[in-house]
C-alpha cells in the first residue's frame, strides 16, 4: 500500500470520529435508515397526497396515490380534496417512513400521518377506496396493499365503479415496476401477488423483474399505444 493511500484511509477514520462527536451517527441513522423521532404539526393544507404543514415542510403519505393529471381517464376531481377533508386544520403526529428518493414521483419525505383520535389517515384513505395504493420499498407496505384489497373486494369508493375504471399496467408487491396486462409476463404474477394501476401514467419504472434492460414484450406492446410513446 502507498503512502497516498495510507493518508487517504487515516483521512477517512479522522473525518468519521469527528462526525460521531459531533452527533453525525444522528445524521447517518436519519438518512440512512430514515430513524427520526415522530412530530406533531398542524395541516395547513392536503391536496392529492401532498400535505402542507404550520412549519413550512411539505410531506407526502406514504403508499397513497391520487391521480393528478386532468387528462387521465376518467379523472376524479374530488380525489384531489379527500385527504384536505380528513386533514386541514388538524393537529397530526408525522411519522418518517421514507425519505425521498431521487426519481421519486415527488421530492417530498414518505411519512404516516395520524389524527389525535389515533387514525392513521393513510390507511383510512386505502381502507376506503379514498385513494389508489402506491408501490414503493417503505415500512409497512404489505398492510397497504392488503387495505386497498379489503376496499376493492367491498367496493367501496373508487372501488364502487371499478368498470369505470382503466387498467394499465399490472405490478406485483414482490418488485417495483409495471408490464402491459396484457404481456405474458404480467400473467405469471400470482394473484395475491398482483398490483394493479389504474388510470395512471407511465411514470412508474418500466418492468423491472428479470427485464432490467426493458421487456420485450411490453416494448412491441408500447408500439400499438401511440399515447405511451411520448
Ligand atoms: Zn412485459
Amino acid at each position: 500500500m502507498n503512502i497516498f493511500k495510507r493518508l487517504i484511509i487515516i483521512f477517512i477514520c479522522f473525518a468519521f470520529a469527528a462526525l460521531l462527536l459531533k452527533g453525525g451517527h444522528f445524521v447517518f441513522k436519519k438518512y440512512v435508515f430514515d430513524i427520526e423521532k415522530p412530530y406533531y404539526a398542524k395541516v395547513i393544507d392536503a391536496r392529492w397526497s401532498v400535505v402542507l404543514l404550520n412549519n413550512g415542510e411539505k410531506v407526502s403519505l406514504a403508499g397513497i396515490f391520487i391521480p393528478w393529471d386532468k387528462d387521465m381517464i376518467n379523472y376524479n376531481p374530488e380525489l384531489e380534496k379527500n385527504a384536505g377533508k380528513i386533514l386541514n386544520g388538524k393537529t397530526v403526529k408525522i411519522e418518517l417512513v421514507e425519505r425521498h428518493r431521487s426519481g421519486a414521483y415527488h421530492k417530498y419525505d414518505l411519512v404516516r400521518i395520524c389524527l389525535e383520535d389515533g387514525t392513521c389517515v393513510n390507511d383510512y384513505l386505502l381502507e376506503n377506496g379514498l385513494a389508489f395504493f402506491s408501490h414503493g420499498y417503505y415500512r409497512g407496505k404489505d398492510r397497504a396493499f392488503e387495505l386497498e384489497a379489503k376496499a376493492k373486494k367491498e367496493k367501496k369508493g373508487i372501488w364502487a365503479n371499478k368498470d369505470k375504471l382503466t387498467l394499465l399496467y399490472v405490478g406485483s408487491k414482490h418488485w417495483e415496476g409495471v408490464h402491459y396486462p396484457e404481456c405474458p409476463e404480467a400473467k405469471k404474477i400470482k394473484p395475491e401477488d398482483r398490483i394493479e394501476y389504474y388510470n395512471r401514467l407511465p411514470k412508474v419504472h418500466w418492468y423491472r423483474d428479470g427485464y432490467p434492460e426493458g421487456c420485450p414484450y411490453c416494448d412491441e406492446i408500447r408500439k400499438t399505444k401511440p399515447e405511451h410513446l411520448r
